[in-house]
């Protein structure tokens, strides 16, 4: 993936039919060809009348919206959003996927929240939460601990200064074609399709650990 304009929507690395039977293959479609793609136009016409950003990171871009102009502080925080997001989301989906989170990130669990099972049951409550449309995440905050959070539209847990581990989409295109209004079904469905190794490197790399 390139990480500055102008952005191109590169193919996943599993076909659209991967997460089955717990995503189905026509959301997973959608959700990259369609969704992800309109957030990615958007953000490239954005930035097509701003050379000077054109060489920033998407990172460099959601970190330093209040420094950009007023004009196009609110496309980056939803359009960047979107795709920082997104291709969070989809980078952290494995099938077959481990049982049970694994490395360091399975140490940092049990001690920030005693078990896996309690961490899900948190987790899941907070992704039950989001009302409308939004994101459940697990986090390193600014003290370095893990820690639950949620956000709301195209918001990223970047603007706060947080570090994202693991996201879940809880917007209703995520899993309405398959689990309807459902969104407690699809949560245990996703439960099931988490790149623990992929999650583990996240947080490995929040502390500059080379893997
Ligand atoms: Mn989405």
């Amino acid at each position: 993936m390139n990480n500055h304009y102008k952005f191109i929507n590169t193919p996943l690395p599993y076909s659209y039919d991967a997460m089955e039977p717990y995503i189905d293959a026509k959301t997973m479609w959608l959700h990259h060809e369609k969704h992800l793609q309109t957030y990615i136009d958007n953000l490239n016409n954005t930035l097509s009348e701003y050379p000077q950003f054109q060489n920033w990171t998407l990172e460099e871009l959601i970190t330093n919206i209040p420094s950009l102009p007023k004009k196009i502080q609110t496309s980056i925080k939803n359009n960047g959003g979107g795709v920082f997001n997104h291709q969070f989301y989809f980078s952290n989906l494995a099938n077959p996927a481990l049982p049970h989170p694994t490395g360091m990130l399975s140490d940092a669990i049990k001690k920030e929240f005693d078990s896996y099972s309690s961490f899900k049951n948190l987790f899941k409550a907070a992704a039950l939460s989001v009302f409308g449309s939004g994101y459940a995440w697990l986090v390193v905050n600014a003290a370095g601990q893990l820690s639950i959070i949620t956000t709301q539209n195209q918001d990223t847990p970047l603007q706060l200064g947080m570090f994202p581990i693991l996201n879940i989409d809880v917007w209703e295109h995520a899993y309405y074609l398959k689990h309807y209004n459902l969104r407690s079904d699809y949560i245990n469905d996703w439960f099931n399709v988490i790149n623990w190794n992929n999650a583990n490197q996240n947080y490995m790399r929040c502390f500059d650990i080379n893997i």
